[in-house]
C-alpha cells in the first residue's frame, strides 16, 4: 500500500477557530487517502501561532523529514495556501519533497495535477497565495468593522496610550487607556507646536530631555513627531477603512489645539518638496548584461526622475530610466502567446478550481450558519429559564455573554470567507486571462499582481545600453515553451528607440 502524510494549518483568518480547522482539513486528508488507497503513516497539525518563516515551522519540517526517510508517496494538504505563502516557499518545499519522489496533493484542487498545464495553475495558485496573505490585512478590516462602531479602535495605542485588556486570555475585551507615564509628553507636543514658535527639530530635544525615548532609547523621530501631530486619535476620533469614527478613548489634546497644529503643518508643508513614492517593479529581476550586477532603484530629485541602475560601487555605469525599462518589459509579455489547446485546457481546469472552491467555501458558510443556528438556540431556552426563574440572574447573565461571544466570532469567520471568495476568483480569473489580452490585462493589473504575472515569465532580465538584451524566463515558463504550448514572437523588432 502507497504511503501518505498528511500536514494541515489553520490561517490567519481562522485563528479563533482553531481546532475545528484543523480537524476539517485532517478529515479531508484521511477521506482523500482511504479513496485513493493510501495507508496515513503521519498527522501534522501545525500549531496556530507558529512562524511565518518556512524555519518556524516546525510540524512542516517533521513532515518533510518523515517523507525523505521513509520515502513517503503523497504529501496530503487541503489546499495549497495551507503549504506556503509565497511561490518561492511552495516550490522550495517542492523541491525538497521531490527527492523523495514525494508527491504533493492538494485534496480541494484535485486540477492542479502533474500535466503541464497543472504545474501552471500550481505556480498561479502558489502566487495567489501569496498575493492573498499580503492582502490579509485588508480583509479582517471587515470583521473588525463591528468594534470601530461602538468606538474601540482595534490596533496597537498610538504613543500617549496602552492597551488595556479587561476580559479574560480566552475572551479578551480590548480597550485603550491613557498611559499614565507618557501621555504627558503628547500633551506638551501638542501645546507647544501650536503656539509656533518651536521647530518640530528643536520639540524633538525638548521632549527628549524631559524624558521622552524612541524604542531604542534615542530621541523620538521627526516623522513620528509629524504622525503624531496629525493623529486626530488624540481628540477622540480614529480612521479605520477609510472611515472616521468617534473613539471611546479619552483625549490628550482640544480640538482647538490640534487644529492650530494642522495648519502650522500645513503651511511647512507648502514649502517643502514634495518626494513621489515609486514601487519598483523590476527588483530582483533586472540585471546588467554586462556585468551582472543587479540592479537597484534611485531617484534623481532635481531632475524628478526614477532610475534602475547596477551596483556603482562595483563599477557599473548601466542606469535606464524607470519608464523605459517597464515599458520594454511590458513589450515582453506582448510578444507571448499562448497556444489555443493550452489556453483552452487551462481555462477547464480553472473554472474546476473556481467552482470547486466555491463549493467548499460555500460548505464552510453552510457548516458556521448551522452552528449559528444552533447557539441562537440554545440562547433562547436560556432566556426562558430566565423567565421561568430557574436560573439566577448572574448564571443568565454569565452564559448570555458566552453564546453572544461565541457567535460573534462565528459572525467573523463568515466574513472573512465572503471577503475571501471574492478575492480568490477576481485574482484566478485575472491571472489566467491568457488570451491575446495578456498584454492589457498586464498593463491594467494593480502592483502586486504585476509582479506575480513577471514572476511566472522571467527569472532574469538583462539589461544593457538601456535596453532589454537578453531574458531567461522562468523554469515553468521555458518548460511550456520547450512543449511548443506558448511561443515568443521574434518578429517583435520595433521598439521605440529602434532605428525604423
Ligand atoms: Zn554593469
Amino acid at each position: 500500500m502507497k504511503k501518505a502524510v498528511i500536514y494541515s494549518r489553520v490561517s490567519t483568518d481562522e485563528q479563533a477557530n482553531e481546532g475545528k480547522s484543523i480537524e476539517v482539513q485532517i478529515d479531508l486528508c484521511r477521506r482523500w487517502a482511504k479513496e485513493n488507497q493510501h495507508s496515513v503513516v503521519g498527522i501534522y497539525p501545525e500549531p496556530g501561532k507558529s512562524a511565518t518563516t518556512l524555519k518556524g515551522r516546525v510540524a512542516l519540517q517533521e513532515a518533510i523529514a518523515q517523507c525523505q526517510l521513509e520515502k513517503v508517496d503523497v504529501f496530503l494538504v487541503m489546499d495549497t495556501d495551507r503549504l506556503a505563502r509565497n511561490p518561492s516557499d511552495h516550490f522550495l518545499i517542492k523541491s525538497s519533497l521531490e527527492k523523495s519522489k514525494t508527491r504533493i496533493v492538494a485534496v480541494n484542487q484535485p486540477m492542479i495535477d502533474d500535466s503541464v498545464e497543472g504545474n501552471f495553475l500550481e505556480t498561479i495558485m502558489a502566487g495567489v497565495n501569496a498575493f492573498q496573505s499580503q492582502i490579509t490585512g485588508r480583509k479582517v478590516k471587515k470583521s473588525l468593522a463591528k468594534k470601530c462602531e461602538i468606538g474601540d479602535w482595534p490596533g496597537w495605542a498610538p504613543l500617549g496610550y496602552i492597551n488595556v485588556n479587561t476580559g479574560t486570555e480566552d475572551k479578551p475585551n480590548r480597550i485603550v487607556e491613557i498611559d499614565p507615564e507618557r501621555s504627558k509628553y503628547i500633551t506638551l507636543l501638542f501645546k507647544l507646536f501650536s503656539t509656533d514658535k518651536y521647530s518640530v527639530d528643536e520639540l524633538r530635544d525638548l521632549l527628549y530631555e524631559k524624558g521622552l525615548r524612541s524604542k531604542y532609547g534615542k530621541r523620538v523621530a521627526r516623522s513620528s513627531l509629524y504622525g503624531y501631530l496629525k493623529n486626530p486619535f488624540y481628540i477622540g476620533l480614529f480612521r479605520f477603512n477609510d472611515t472616521i469614527f468617534e473613539g471611546n478613548q479619552p483625549l490628550l489634546t482640544t480640538k482647538a489645539i490640534f487644529d492650530l497644529c494642522q495648519k502650522i503643518i500645513e503651511r511647512n508643508n507648502h514649502n517643502a518638496c514634495r518626494r513621489r513614492k515609486y514601487k519598483w517593479l523590476l527588483t530582483g529581476i533586472a540585471y546588467c548584461h554586462d556585468c551582472g550586477s543587479r540592479f537597484y532603484c534611485s531617484h534623481n530629485h532635481r531632475k524628478k526622475m526614477a532610475y534602475y541602475h547596477g551596483a556603482y560601487p562595483l563599477g557599473c555605469k548601466e542606469y535606464v530610466p524607470l519608464a523605459v525599462l517597464e515599458d520594454q518589459v511590458a513589450d515582453e509579455i506582448k510578444r507571448i502567446k499562448f497556444s489555443d489547446e493550452f489556453k483552452q485546457k487551462i481555462q477547464e481546469k480553472a473554472k474546476e478550481l473556481i467552482r470547486q472552491t466555491r463549493d467548499n467555501r460555500n460548505d464552510e458558510l453552510q457548516n458556521l450558519r448551522n452552528r449559528v443556528k444552533g447557539l441562537e438556540a440554545k440562547r433562547n431556552v436560556l432566556e426562558d429559564s430566565l423567565l421561568d426563574q430557574t436560573i439566577d440572574k448572574e448564571t443568565f447573565k454569565r452564559k448570555h455573554e458566552e453564546i453572544n461571544y461565541e457567535i460573534q466570532g462565528l459572525d467573523n469567520d463568515m466574513a472573512n470567507i465572503e471577503n475571501n471568495r471574492g478575492f480568490d476568483l477576481d485574482m484566478v480569473t485575472q491571472v489566467l486571462n491568457l488570451d491575446d489580452n495578456l498584454y492589457e490585462t498586464y498593463q491594467h493589473a494593480v502592483f502586486e499582481a504585476k509582479r506575480q504575472y513577471l514572476s511566472i515569465f522571467f527569472d532574469r532580465i538583462e539589461v544593457y545600453d538601456k535596453k532589454i538584451q537578453n531574458v531567461v524566463y522562468a523554469p515553468l515558463f521555458q518548460k511550456l515553451l520547450d512543449a511548443e504550448k506558448v511561443t515568443v514572437s521574434t518578429n517583435w523588432l520595433p521598439r521605440e528607440d529602434s532605428n525604423l
